[in-house]
């Protein structure tokens, strides 16, 4: 649940934010800010008349948060015992702490800004100088002091429960941060592009708003501060760019380049049809990746050859209980079904990292892309994790599928999933419910120890899928999802590069095929390196099928090796994407890095 944030109407002057961009595309229309506890109030200034009415507007918010307390106050009391609610009773001194209030009010008529601005000042100031107290008791009333301030914060901003999936017009999401299941709720429609202050391109947030086709920029560090409820604003997801309050000739020219962006787009898409070829016959399968059932329309909108990567958490997203046997069976009968004859790879559930599933308590993690997750949360979890297997071997008569483990980072944890698995199967067999009993079982290689070992994991794997999402992560040692170490985030770093090249190679040795499906395939200017590598799939966002399409197709695979080879001997990310750059610019002068260039 999100809360929407009111804020009071000022200045129209152009402002233009430079963030990371996550979705193509371009969309000019209203802002709908979205209230959190971590976003940056706006300093704005009001005039004399108004303090007045900024004055009562926090008397009110004061007796509303009193009043949310003491009904709080009572239900704790009432169930669970007045020693548990006393915590209550703290909160209620802190509302009723007069410096605290006419602080507030002296700073109101003495600086003339809002309400909510000064009242953060001052609760930043009382916290800090509590929190450096000696005496334990002041320092333990910090926490009292900050959630009560979140309270009144959120009534002074007029903050009302939204979920996302409600919203009536079309609009613009601007918002601190998005969660992956905050952004499948975004019903198709109305939202029409987002924007926010952290995460990194490679988040899911980012890879959802590519598999909704809106655009979007994350990163931008203040577009929350910076967007008033319904300002104008562009969404540039091409350059990474957010205008807000854009001129009228700035609206103009972006009118021009969205017809221009949108023109392409669809000269692509005659490409449809037609297979990922080289121009000397060497011949790749582009599949697409999935979030939720509903993208099967655009992998077959835009020519996939099957889906590379169904990332099937998101059936296990936005809800109480866990989804059933039979409502997975249902879902992923369906997705088969429809990209039948073609095959379709589910992956298990992938839990953790940026992905939280309400229904399960998991302790909070220092490091939650280290911790409890993916394939090491399924094998704690062997209950949910047979329901899971039992409904994909259950769709597999429908069609061609294929099971991957993700996070494996080695043999041993492949050894112990194929177990289960082999368990699952027995039970079937002993049932008699049909199921395809050649199914191929993968295992993802995104963490470095799998890389590295890879050609042990390949004698024991029917097919490989590289996560460079997280092989990136892990290898250089640069959190995906954050916007401050992006410029670290290199997928054409040599340590990459190298690793990949070890992948395939120990693939192919074990005669098993690879496949990559993290977002550096979808990289048209790294496309041709890992051709030359040998990459045997390509998995990508639906939208990006047609442009990783046309670069394949233009390209001689006698040259991408060579030049992988060249790529492979340079000592630097920067120096590769310099070269991959230029290369793809001779190949394709107007590819899309054209349009999407500054
Ligand atoms: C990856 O890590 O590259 C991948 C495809 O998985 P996810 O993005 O879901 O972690
Ligand atoms: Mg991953």
């Amino acid at each position: 649940m999100i809360k929407r944030q009111k804020r009071p109407k000022e200045t129209t002057k152009e402002i233009i934010l430079k963030g990371i961009p996550a979705a193509p595309g371009i969309t000019i229309g209203k802002a709908y800010p979205l209230y959190d506890e971590e976003m940056v109030i706006p300093r704005k200034k009001i005039e004399k008349k108004h303090v007045e009415s900024e004055i009562v507007r926090f008397k009110k918010a004061l007796a509303k948060t009193r009043a949310e307390i003491l009904t709080i106050h009572k239900t704790i009391s009432k169930e669970m015992g007045v020693e548990k609610a006393r915590i209550f009773g703290a909160h209620l001194m802190v509302l009723e702490d007069e410096v605290l209030i006419s602080e507030v009010i002296a700073k109101l008529k003495r600086d003339k800004l809002t309400v909510e601005y000064i009242f953060l000042e001052v609760l930043r100031k009382y916290t800090k100088i509590l929190s450096k107290s000696d005496d334990e008791y002041l320092r333990e009333r910090v926490s009292d002091i900050n959630d009560v301030g979140k309270r009144i914060l959120k009534n002074l901003l007029g903050a009302q429960h939204r979920s996302l999936e409600d919203l009536k017009k079309k609009t613009i999401v601007v918002a601190y941060d998005l969660s992956p299941s905050d952004t499948a709720m975004m019903h198709r429609g109305n939202v029409i592009a987002f924007a926010t202050d952290i995460g990194g391109r490679t988040s899911h947030t980012a890879i959802m708003a590519k598999s909704l086709e809106i655009p979007a920029v994350v990163g931008l560090e203040s577009v929350t501060s910076n967007v008033e409820d319904g300002s104008t604003v562009i969404v540039d997801g091409n350059r990474g760019a957010v205008i807000v309050n854009p001129s009228k000739s700035t609206i103009t020219r972006y009118e021009r380049d969205k017809k221009r962006f949108e023109k392409f787009e669809k000269h692509l898409l005659k490409l449809k049809n037609l297979p990922a070829k080289t121009l000397d016959g060497k011949e790749v399968k582009l599949a697409a990746n999935i979030e939720l059932p509903d993208d099967v329309h655009s992998v077959l909108a835009h020519g996939a050859v099957g889906v590379g990567l169904y990332r099937t958490e998101y059936i296990y997203m936005n809800r109480k209980d866990l989804p059933t046997e039979q409502e997975q069976y249902e879902a992923y009968k369906w997705v088969v079904k429809k990209i039948s004859p073609d095959s379709v790879t589910i992956r298990t559930l992938d839990l953790g990292g940026d992905k939280f599933l309400s229904q399960f308590e998991v302790a909070h993690e220092m490091n939650p892309f280290l911790g409890w997750r993916a394939i090491r949360f399924c094998l704690a979890r062997p209950d949910i994790f047979k329901t899971q297997l039992r409904a994909i071997l259950r769709a597999s008569k429908h069609g061609k599928l294929r099971i991957m483990y993700p996070m494996i980072s080695g043999i041993e944890e492949l050894r112990q999933a194929n177990a289960i698995l082999e368990d699952v199967k027995k039970e079937l067999k002993k049932k008699s419910i049909p199921f395809d009993k050649d199914i191929e079982i993968g295992a993802m290689i995104e963490v470095p120890s799998a890389a590295v070992t890879s050609d042990v994991l390949a004698k024991e794997a029917d097919f490989f899928s590289i996560g460079t999402n997280d092989l990136i992560q892990y290898a250089l040692a640069v959190d995906r999802v954050n916007e401050k170490i992006a410029y670290l985030y290199e997928p054409a770093h040599p340590a990459v590069l190298r690793l990949i090249k070890t992948i395939i190679d120990n693939a192919h040795r074990e005669k098993i095929w690879v496949g990559m499906c993290g977002e550096m395939a979808g990289d048209i200017a790294l496309a041709l390196i890992l051709l030359g590598l040998g990459l045997d799939e390509f998995s990508v966002s639906p939208i990006m099928i047609p442009e990783v399409k046309r670069v394949i197709r233009a390209a001689k695979y006698t040259d991408a090796k060579k030049f992988a080879e060249e790529a492979l001997s340079l000592s630097t990310g920067s120096e590769v994407e310099i070269l991959a750059k230029m290369k793809l610019k001779e190949l394709l002068p107007d590819a899309a890095i054209k349009i999407t260039e500054g």
